[in-house]
């Protein structure tokens, strides 16, 4: 019997833009690779190889500019 776990875990806080993530833990039976990015800036926020990895939702987006592209080129 294969069990499915979520459970809530502590904010996260992207360290380039400030943007809050509400995490959630969740539980699988088969282990899984993946990564998890800010949206707002693309900053790698998770990276995990396991059967527990987190889901991160949006709270409250940060200030985040695109550096802009270096003219001359
Ligand atoms: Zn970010």
């Amino acid at each position: 019997m294969a069990t499915w776990d979520i459970q809530k875990g502590e904010d996260m806080t992207c360290p380039q833009c400030g943007s809050v993530y509400s995490v959630k833990y969740h539980q699988v039976p088969v282990k899984d690779v993946d990564s998890a990015a800010c949206v707002v800036c693309g900053h790698e926020m998770a990276r995990w190889k396991s059967t527990r990895y987190p889901i991160i939702e949006l709270k409250t987006r940060g200030e985040w500019h695109e550096p802009e592209a270096t003219p001359g080129e």
